[in-house]
């Protein structure tokens, strides 16, 4: 029985999903420096769909759920991909 529990730990770690990335933002920079940051700035963004054109998952980068995440927790999640023209 212990042998099955080491073996399928692994697997277990592998289905997990890994929480999203978040960046600590400081609060001198958030207020002084307008953040282009989200899906709302960003050449992949069609507003007309409210999604990115790309395909990826917006949810984590759109401009209310950045804020709020600011808010709570001082931290943001960038999108890699976000280009500006
Ligand atoms: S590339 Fe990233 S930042 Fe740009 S629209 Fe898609 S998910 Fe949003």
């Amino acid at each position: 029985m212990e042998a099955m529990e080491k073996k399928s730990a692994p697997t277990q770690l592998r289905t997990q999903r890994a929480s999203i990335k978040k960046d600590t933002i400081h609060p001198k920079e958030y207020q002084r420096y307008p953040l282009v940051s989200s899906c709302e700035d960003c050449s992949h963004f069609s507003e007309r769909q409210k999604a990115c054109t790309f395909g990826y998952n917006s949810a984590n980068h759109l401009r209310n759920r950045q804020n709020h995440d600011y808010e709570v927790g001082g931290k943001m999640a960038f999108c890699r991909f976000l280009e500006i023209d």
